[in-house]
């Protein structure tokens, strides 16, 4: 999940949504009154145009706050519905993109508690919630009042045409309504709603089925089994053997972040055959926490659903809106770059064979030797030591670097704020004031939360608290990165990976992208799912330029710069393994769209993977990155189910754009071209379309062949 961005503002769930009240006014008062008091739903107060109040928020608030915040905002949509007036964009589209102001508020704090500091306390009221905030989106966008006014103003601006922006939003917001059963006749409609409801608890399901697959597989290993593992690690397994009460033993949790560096360094063939079997096994144990029933359900309902609407698969539906368009403009990439891939994974293990050979071992590579022979070859054909990279990256100078960045292309400057001035949920999260360089007007927050700990959910991610608008008054931008980097002793500096130093500056071009926001409307700062992980992508490019080697990555003893042999190791370096990683994403973007595709109605979930793989020569030597049984992106919720081809679809783009940088005359640190960027590429957001606005910075479409060549892949004509 290391780039799943995180962007839980509640117009995700919103823009596609109003409601009708249906509490009594008795209740109504009794719940305000209720309220009033209740910290997550009122207003920001404080410096900077309002701050959540972290330093406040209460779990036990949380169920009543989203109870009195849905009531609210079905207030709002019904005081639109009930307008005697003919509707206007004013009265109808603007005041849609007002409503729901308490439930958004009680969202930004459901957020801290669901990825920052999650307890089993959260998600039981989670759980309890799930149905019942499904049934409150329906209420809002099966409301018939409600769409007939949109489709009027809709209907009215393709006659008059309103302000380019206003057109947008009016666009979006009725094809949003559209696509999710507006138009449906009543039975259609509670059937519609009935299926939502019914998915939202097996989505919660599949999740909490594979968290248990991951809590409940864990290898424990002897002194005597931990041969090639760094002390790091070692320490880290002798923690949690403890913790579980197995003191004097190392445990190797059922997760990525310890399954990958296990298979890539233990020297144990055994048992890293037990840890990948558990880890691809999670969701797929034939018990109680199995989720391949899930899984047909799941896929029954969603093309029961779009059925409704009249579309022949899930895919279809889904992409109407997406940059790619259709799915079969998504599988026209994949297709073309799967044969590289996997003539490449023919390499790499003709590679590892060799080396296995001249050991004297007599096996042939198996999907649990991958990573560990690839990390053999790495060292024989790169020389590439990754512990000496690590030493010439700290958090606090990469830190800087971020700001570098961010003043040379975006004219920003970061500026601590005064400690204590702004709440934070978390001792460890810091806080900086961004302003305009030039003019030093106050463009928002940046909070970055770096550290791991308990409750903390894995990997890295961006959010924002508030965006930028203008439509009623101003509004600056509270934004948010997030990390689980290990937190040193006092005084030590934090050592990172290059990868993880690629992935800090991946989730900064997020905040960036939120940063430099120019629209009016909250509804056009949502995201094109295909689209917004081009912002991140292109900005993970500026670590290896020279002005962030020289300045920035420097040794954490000495101080000197990192040498230029060693970043030349590095360059040379990066298109290793491509195989590896591009097959195994590609497997699981292409099984995405495939399942989405296909008709369920008998469909057998795990023949039908196997089938698939088949059917795509899928080299033996390894799996995909993320086995159905357990594919959360797609099963665990809607936001990335046939979304998962976006990663490449958005490097397509990160690949060209990249190439014009390289090509230009001050190369990645050209203004101009700087400036085209900020222009067309990060401050529309969703108010162009994202193909033209991409065709304004590059004079074209992008091209496959910078990808193509990025990868080391032969770029065919
Ligand atoms: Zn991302």
């Amino acid at each position: 999940m290391r780039k799943y961005l995180n962007i839980t503002t509640l117009k995700s769930l919103v823009v596609c949504s109003l409601i009708i009240s249906t509490s009594c006014t008795q209740k109504n008062e009794n719940a305000e009154n209720m309220n009033t008091d209740n910290v997550l739903l009122q207003e920001w107060t404080g410096p900077y145009g309002g701050v959540p109040a972290f330093d406040k928020m209460n779990l036990t608030d949380l169920k009543s706050a989203l109870e009195f915040g849905m009531k609210k905002n079905l207030e709002d949509i019904h005081a639109i519905t009930n307008n005697s007036e003919a509707p206007t964009f004013e009265n109808t589209i603007a005041a849609m993109e007002k409503a729901g102001k308490e439930l958004n508020r009680v969202f930004k704090y459901y957020g801290i508690w669901s990825a920052n500091l999650s307890s089993e306390e959260f998600r039981k009221i989670q759980g309890e919630m799930a149905p019942i905030l499904s049934d409150f989106n329906s209420k809002i966008s099966q409301n018939k009042e409600l769409f007939i006014r949109i489709k009027k103003v809709y209907d009215d601006s393709l006659i008059t045409p309103l302000e380019a922006d206003q057109q947008r939003v009016v666009q979006l917001t009725y094809e949003g309504f559209a696509m999710n059963g507006a138009e449906l006749d009543k039975t259609k409609k509670e059937r519609y709603a009935a299926i939502n409801k019914e998915l939202s608890t097996l989505y919660t399901n599949f999740g909490n089925n594979v968290l248990a697959d991951e809590e409940n597989y864990v290898v424990y290993l002897t002194k005597e089994q931990l041969g090639g593992l760094s002390d790091g690690m070692i320490k880290s397994m002798a923690k949690i053997a403890t913790d579980k009460g197995q003191e004097g033993k190392y445990a190797i949790p059922n997760t990525r972040s310890y399954m990958s560096p296990f298979l890539t360094y233990s020297t144990e063939r055994e048992l890293r055959k037990k840890v990948w079997n558990n880890y691809y096994s999670r969701g797929d144990n034939g018990d109680e926490f199995d989720n391949n029933e899930n899984i047909a359900k799941i896929l029954k309902l969603r093309k029961e659903r779009v059925g409704l609407l009249g579309y022949d698969n899930y895919a279809t539906w889904r992409l109407q809106n997406r940059m790619a368009k259709t799915p079969e403009n998504a599988m026209n990439l994949m297709n073309a770059v799967w044969p590289s891939a996997i003539a490449r994974v023919k390499e790499e293990v003709k590679d590892m064979q060799a080396v296995a050979n001249a050991s004297g071992k007599k096996i042939t590579i198996e999907p649990w030797d991958y990573r560990y022979y690839a990390e053999k070859v790495r060292k024989q054909k790169y020389d590439l030591d990754s512990d000496e990279v690590k030493q010439y990256l700290q958090l606090d100078k990469l830190t800087q670097a971020l700001f570098f960045v961010a003043d040379e292309l975006f004219n920003y400057t970061f500026t601590p704020v005064k400690e204590g001035s702004v709440p934070v949920f978390h001792e460890d999260v810091k806080v900086w004031d961004v302003t305009n360089k030039t003019t030093g007007e106050h463009i928002g927050l940046w909070y970055l939360d770096p550290f791991a700990r308990p409750g903390k959910r894995s990997g890295a991610w961006a959010t924002t608290y508030r965006s930028h608008t203008t439509f009623d008054g101003k509004k600056t931008v509270l934004a948010s990165n997030n990390s689980n980097f290990v937190k040193p002793a006092p005084g030590e500096a934090v050592l990172v990976s290059w990868d993880d130093a690629t992935t800090f500056l991946h989730e900064f071009g997020h905040a960036l992208h939120f940063f430099s926001s120019e629209v009016k409307y909250p509804t056009l700062n949502g995201g094109v799912r295909d689209y917004t992980e081009f912002q991140s992508q292109v900005l993970e490019r500026w670590l290896s330029t020279d002005k962030v080697i020289n300045q920035f990555l420097v040794h954490y003893k000495t101080g000197k710069v990192i040498p230029k042999e060693l970043v030349a190791k590095i360059k040379k370096a990066s298109t290793f393994n491509q195989g590896f990683a591009t097959t195994e994403y590609l497997a699981s973007a292409i099984m995405d769209m495939k399942f989405h595709m296909t008709d369920p109605t008998n469909i057998d979930v795990d023949a039908f993977e196997r089938e698939t793989l088949n059917e795509l020569n899928m080299p033996k030597e390894l799996v995909m990155r993320h086995r159905t049984p357990h594919f959360g992106h797609v099963f665990s919720g809607e936001g990335y189910a046939t979304a998962y081809y976006g990663y490449m679809w958005a490097d397509v783009l990160t690949a060209d754009a990249s190439e014009a940088f390289a090509e230009a005359p001050e190369g990645f640190y050209d203004k101009d071209l700087a400036a085209k960027m900020v222009k067309y590429l990060f401050a529309p957001r969703n108010s162009m379309d994202p193909a033209e606005a991409y065709k304004l910075f590059r004079g074209r479409d992008a091209k496959i062949d910078a990808l193509m060549r990025d990868r080391g892949f032969q770029v065919t004509k």
